[in-house]
């Protein structure tokens, strides 16, 4: 009989901390997989960390044969780390799990169930962010909202990473072969049948977030330049209604110079019309010039990610099957 396979995958970025409070948490769950008929592997995924996190991540394959270690030839970023692991599991389901114990390995249980239920998209969210600054809750809070209201993809708020994905929808993800990756809207895009595992995100165990204000701020533009297109028609609507402003405007000062004269004033309301109009077209020069930014990129083709390292699991048959 062939056991299902269910591949954990874990990005991480100087995590040479976490890894190691983390993986017996992790260990143990393999093993209740293993004992219910799962044939459970992990696969670390370094993404070009400076701390000792490849050294780590060696040390605890060398004691367990259900691990397998990418490491990649730089730092890639988050989507791309794990766009790079969930590449190389080429059978059976996957499940994504943050370095840092934040999204607690105990649950695996419950999104197995699902799992087994026919769902292909078992997906955690949060219910309430701990550790996490108010400043952080209001914008992502925003966030979500503002990607809802933009994105014909449905893409659930307050949803991270954490996710198990059945084999067909893993397959469909490795399909998708953009550059510019939000992976909350790919995992959006793909469908089939979704659930949500309301859950409590813990705090980091150790170490620091990777993502600054910056980072974040980025992402959510990624997010929104890669699902939607209405900044773009935003750009049309204020041009278009600009220009109506402007047209009445200039009929109302013809018609005035008509019926009074025109005696030589207006500097103010000159300059105010020019630096407004200025205005609104860089503002849509703008919008346009982060489009082609990502069109040129996209046109690039280069490769996703580069692999420096790659160490498959030793052929699993768990000890005890
Ligand atoms: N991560 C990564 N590459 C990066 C940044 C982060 O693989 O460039 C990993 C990180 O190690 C962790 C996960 O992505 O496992 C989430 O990162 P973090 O905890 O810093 O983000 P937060 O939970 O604060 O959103
Ligand atoms: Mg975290």
């Amino acid at each position: 009989m062939t056991a299902e396979r269910l591949t954990i995958v874990i990005a991480a970025f100087n995590e040479a901390d976490s890894l190691p409070v983390l993986h017996p948490r992790i260990e143990a769950q393999l093993d209740a997989l293993a004992r219910d008929g799962i044939d459970a592997q992990v696969l670390y995924v370094d993404d070009g960390s400076r701390d000792a996190t490849w050294q780590v991540m060696q040390h605890l394959a060398a004691a367990d044969r259900r691990i397998a270690l990418l490491r990649l030839s730089r730092n890639f970023g988050k989507e791309l780390a794990l766009t790079a692991g969930l590449d190389r599991v080429d059978e059976g389901a996957a499940l994504i799990l943050d370095a840092d114990g934040q999204d607690p390995p105990e649950l695996i249980p419950q999104f197995v169930a699902k799992w087994r239920e026919g769902y292909d998209d078992i997906h955690g969210t949060r219910m309430e962010r701990e550790g996490e600054r108010w400043l952080k809750r209001v914008t992502a809070h925003a966030f979500y909202r503002v990607i809802g209201a933009l994105s014909k993809t449905p893409i659930p708020a307050d949803t991270g990473d954490f996710r198990l994905l059945s084999a067909r929808a893993l397959h469909a993800l490795q399909q998708l072969r953009e550059r510019h990756r939000f992976m909350k809207g790919l995992f959006g895009w793909v469908g089939y049948n979704r659930i949500a595992i309301p859950y409590h995100r813990d705090p980091r165990m150790a170490g620091s977030s990777k993502f600054n204000f910056w980072r974040l701020w980025n992402l959510a533009l990624e997010g929104i330049t890669s699902f939607s297109t209405a900044p773009l028609r935003l750009a049309t609507y204020l041009g278009l209604l600009t220009a109506l402003v402007a047209f009445l405007y200039g009929v109302a000062i013809i018609v005035k110079a008509l019926l009074w004269g025109d005696p030589v004033a207006g500097w103010p309301t000159m300059m105010s019309v020019i630096l407004f109009l200025g205005g609104v077209q860089l503002i849509a020069l703008g919008v346009i010039g982060e489009y082609l930014g990502r069109l040129y990129d996209e046109s690039k083709q280069r490769p996703l990610y580069l692999v420096d390292s790659w160490q498959p699991a030793s052929p699993a048959r768990p000890a005890h099957a």
